[in-house]
């Protein structure tokens, strides 16, 4: 049974947020700067955030010329460019609240491998910075040479973005924790929202830990990205499971910076002398559609020999680190920030694109509760 202190002080707020991701956690702090007064609660099922948020590759991305180009098939040049624009105002905006340090953030480059069978990208690649020159003030991508960096006889050409880096998501987690704590926000993690109920003015959040709790809103926030679909139906939302692995440290490794290939379904960069690699989803794709937890043998088989073959040719490293975190995806390539009704409001679908546009998701978001 609850006791009368926590009835009266602990379960009713003016926002009640669900999902302590980049999102969520970006939702509750732009709300509560927009409203000082007002009381903001956070509720999160995991001990950490236990989607996507901590469980990335930590690009600071905006998008490599071969994930441009297949955008650009798959939907309008409008499109395409309004994601991108946001997408550089995120890490824009990211840096400039938290810094280059906290975040851990290095400007390192990014990089397209482009294999024989991707080379038509590369008459494009023109097009693709004339229409950027607007948002950068000057040329996003310029060539490279694969052979500096040593990579695998199958790499033709290498495509330089100079305005990529990387960054630590645990790191920008951690100062998005800070700044909530600052605000005086709450969040309650090991707290499952099961289900909710509305009444006319205010939502019921049911959570369970020994009883029934239920918190609540006069409005709410669901930022639960890949499980959305078992709080609110009717939303374009498929999950996509995401792999990574972390290998050994290697003495004296050669560079830095993030690497991109095959449209950006395979990745890698460095990390405290060591090789991220990740992705692979493609290749299993069906079985990848899921919420759960897991490695997939077939992927990481295929990572390992990525990294055997191209990356560092001839090479067989130990991995010491391997995980999976969740995404979702939908018919558009965009987040869904939309209100379901008079109290609810969503703010998911980030594909893998959340480091650079969790933090503006979150300010859209925020504005739309608020308005
Ligand atoms: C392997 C991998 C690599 C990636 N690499 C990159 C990258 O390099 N760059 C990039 O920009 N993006 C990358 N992404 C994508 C990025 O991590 C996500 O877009 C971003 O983290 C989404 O943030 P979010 O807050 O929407 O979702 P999440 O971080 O998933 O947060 C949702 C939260 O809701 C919680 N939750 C769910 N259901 C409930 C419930 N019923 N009650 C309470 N809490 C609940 C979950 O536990 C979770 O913590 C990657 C993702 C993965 C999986």
């Amino acid at each position: 049974m609850l006791s009368y202190w926590e009835k009266k002080n602990l379960l009713n707020y003016d926002l009640v947020v669900i999902g302590a991701g980049f999102v969520g956690l970006s939702t509750a702090i732009h709300y509560k700067e927009n409203f000082p007064g007002r009381s903001v609660l956070v509720l999160e099922r995991g001990v950490f955030p236990s989607g996507a948020s901590t469980r990335n590759a930590g690009f600071a991305c905006f998008g490599s010329l071969t994930e441009i180009l297949d955008d650009l098939e798959k939907t309008s040049e409008e499109t395409v460019f309004d994601l991108l624009v946001k997408r550089r105002l995120g890490l824009k905006n990211i840096r400039s609240v938290f810094g280059d340090e906290a975040l851990d953030y290095a400007p390192s480059g990014g990089f397209d491998l482009i294999r024989p069978q991707d080379e038509a990208c590369l008459g494009k690649l023109g097009y693709v910075n004339g229409m950027l020159r607007t948002v950068f003030g000057g040329e996003v991508f310029e060539m490279a040479k694969p052979k500096s960096f040593g990579f695998g006889k199958e790499i033709s050409h290498l495509v330089k973005n100079r305005y990529e880096g990387q960054l630590d998501p645990a790191k920008y987690l951690k100062c998005l924790w800070q700044k909530c704590q600052d605000l005086q926000i709450n969040i309650l993690t090991g707290a499952e929202v099961t289900s909710l109920e509305e009444e006319s003015c205010k939502v019921h959040v049911h959570s369970f830990y020994d009883e029934d709790i239920i918190f609540q809103g006069r409005l709410l926030a669901v930022c639960t990205n890949a499980f959305v679909n078992q709080l609110i139906g009717g939303l374009d939302i498929k999950p996509g499971r995401g792999m990574i692995m972390v290998s050994e440290f290697i003495p004296d490794f050669p560079w830095q910076g993030t690497f991109h290939m095959d449209k950006g379904y395979v990745y890698f960069r460095n990390v405290d002398n060591r090789l991220l690699i990740g992705g692979g989803r493609n290749l299993d794709e069906s079985t990848e559609m899921t919420t759960d937890r897991g490695i997939n043998s077939v992927i990481k088989n295929y990572l390992v020999e990525q990294a055997k073959n191209i990356v560092f040719p001839g090479k067989n490293l130990l991995w010491e680190n391997e995980w999976s975190g969740s995404m979702a995806f939908g018919e558009m390539k965009r987040p869904i920030i939309q209100q379901v009704n008079a109290r609810v409001a969503v703010g998911v679908r980030l594909g893998g694109m959340g480091v650079a546009i969790g933090w503006e998701a979150g300010k859209e978001l925020a504005h739309l509760l608020g308005s």
